[in-house]
């Protein structure tokens, strides 16, 4: 599938991998938006939130929550933004689920 974050996930393309589990993977955004910008990304192709039509798909993204908070408690981060983009005109680049979680004193 030509789908840059599968690329990742099928580590055909490096990332600075920040967390893994079996289902998900996040890593830094290689444009930092932030001082620190990552992107929590499901292993499973969900291309877009909007488009979901089943409860299982909309459960995986959910838990991009619980590891954002791991993240947070894990690298004591004081303040953040979490942002997820959904079609491209509404700031979707990548079609492949993902969530932003920034902090820091870059922030624009
Ligand atoms: P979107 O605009 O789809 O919500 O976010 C896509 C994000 O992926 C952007 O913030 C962009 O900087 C980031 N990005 C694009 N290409 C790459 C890449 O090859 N590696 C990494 N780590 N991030 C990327
Ligand atoms: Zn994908």
């Amino acid at each position: 599938m030509d789908c840059l974050f599968c690329k990742i996930v099928n580590k055909e393309i490096p990332a600075d991998i920040v967390y893994e589990d079996e289902n998900y993977i996040a890593f830094k955004d290689i444009n930092p938006k932030a001082k620190i910008h990552l992107l929590i990304v499901p292993k499973k192709h969900i291309e877009r939130f909007d488009k979901i039509d089943n409860y299982e798909d909309v459960k995986i993204t959910s838990w991009l929550f619980n590891i954002a908070h791991e993240i947070i408690k894990e690298q004591k981060l004081e303040g953040c933004r979490l942002q997820m983009n959904c079609w491209k005109d509404h700031g979707q680049e990548v079609a492949h689920i993902h969530l932003h979680l920034m902090s820091g004193l870059k922030l624009k």
